[in-house]
């Protein structure tokens, strides 16, 4: 067992393994190209170390360059993806062979291979030491595959938690046992956001609110953006399927939590069940549900007062105000039965001080055990 950071983490890869799963990429790659020569890409900075013990195991003529590439893991990020620092050598007619030292949902593979898509090369290929599967979810084939990983947080190898663990020789996992997932409940206005981020904080918690992530596609102007728009603006519910791939991806780009508190979501039965198959594949679940409770002619007043300073378009008009509660009252509400049925249904006045509020959810959740 490592520590990095406030993380524990547990032995995955070995060095003999790694080495092997390097050794068979180059003898892929060498029977495709000896004869001719490539220009291998390393993607920075994770990559590396995959790259210098690769060039060691390829004994044929080639050339290598890198390209580093930030993406931004806000809550609210989309996977924008920025370069900083490209190719600089003459690539036309030559065979790229990008080396990545791990793909999982392929959002910086996009930007890659969008790179070098006005450069006119002979060949593009894409070789991944490590490469996770179940959610990848680009259009790209993997061209060679070192080690196929099931979807956990690893470090070593080049590969870090917030830039510990670069140097580690063999490959570490997560250790995920003491995570603690929480679904927040309540009526528009009840403070879930606000009791949100002071839980986040206490507990470590990674925050997703389905509201906010798609506000921010909305301002962003994004495809899900405009899609979710006109069902926000009359207060109504964005599609199930919609909000369910929207939550999935959330999750799968904080596979380092240490918990999520999901914040308006779900808000239907269908997405409950989506959420526990979800958790259950990726052999995690949700520990407790809480509804903060409070009177719906208070929020009216609360939304309409947080609407004149948030400028939310929704906050600003009763009537629209009056059907998010209709749609919570009808879809959201049945969700308590569900919860109960699991055992983890819990309840907490949501009036009063803000700090008393938080102190009656924390208790909630150290009783959890
Ligand atoms: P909120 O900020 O949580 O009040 O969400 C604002 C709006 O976003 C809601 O009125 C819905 O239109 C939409 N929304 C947020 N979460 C969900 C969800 N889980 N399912 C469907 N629509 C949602």
């Amino acid at each position: 067992m490592i520590k990095l950071h406030d993380k524990e983490f547990t032995p995955f890869l070995s060095e003999a393994e790694i080495t092997t799963a390097v050794a068979k990429i180059a003898a892929e790659v060498a029977r495709d190209y000896k004869n001719e020569v490539p220009i291998f890409v390393g993607v920075l900075n994770g990559a590396f170390m995959f790259v210098s013990d690769f060039l060691k195991a390829y004994e044929y003529p080639c050339e290598v360059t890198f390209v580093k590439l930030s993406s931004y893991q806000g809550l609210t990020s989309t996977g924008i993806v920025e370069t900083l620092l490209d190719i600089s050598e003459d690539i036309e007619g030559r065979t790229i062979i990008i080396l990545e030292d791990i793909i999982d949902t392929g959002r910086t593979l996009q930007q890659l291979v969008h790179l070098f898509s006005g450069s006119n090369v002979k060949e593009f290929k894409i070789a991944s030491l490590f490469y996770k599967k179940e959610v990848y979810n680009g259009e790209y084939t993997i061209d060679y595959v070192g080690i196929e990983i099931p979807n956990s947080f690893i470090v070593g190898y080049g590969l870090d938690y917030m830039e510990l663990g670069r140097n580690l020789k063999a490959v570490y996992q997560l250790n995920q046992t003491d995570m603690i997932n929480l679904v927040l409940f309540g009526k528009p206005g009840a403070g879930k956001g606000t009791q949100a981020g002071f839980l986040k904080e206490k507990y470590s918690l990674k925050h997703i609110s389905t509201g906010d992530v798609f506000r921010y596609n909305i301002k962003n102007g994004t495809t899900l953006g405009k899609l979710a728009k006109s069902y926000i603006d009359k207060g109504d519910l964005v599609p199930d399927e919609v909000t369910i791939d929207m939550l999935k991806d959330e999750v799968e780009k904080n596979p380092e939590a240490a918990g999520f508190i999901f914040d308006g979501f779900p808000r239907t039965v269908a997405q409950a069940e989506a959420l526990d198959n979800f958790l259950e594949s990726k052999n995690m679940k949700i520990n407790a549900t809480i509804a903060l409770e409070a009177d719906e002619e208070i929020l009216v007043q609360r939304l309409l007062e947080r609407g004149k300073e948030s400028g939310r378009s929704d906050d600003q008009d009763e009537e629209k105000i009056r059907n998010r509660f209709e749609e919570y009252n009808q879809k959201t509400a049945p969700l308590k039965n569900f919860y109960e049925a699991q055992g983890k249904f819990h309840t907490v006045n949501g009036i009063g001080d803000i700090a008393e509020i938080t102190g009656r959810l924390a208790k909630v959740i150290d009783d959890l055990g």
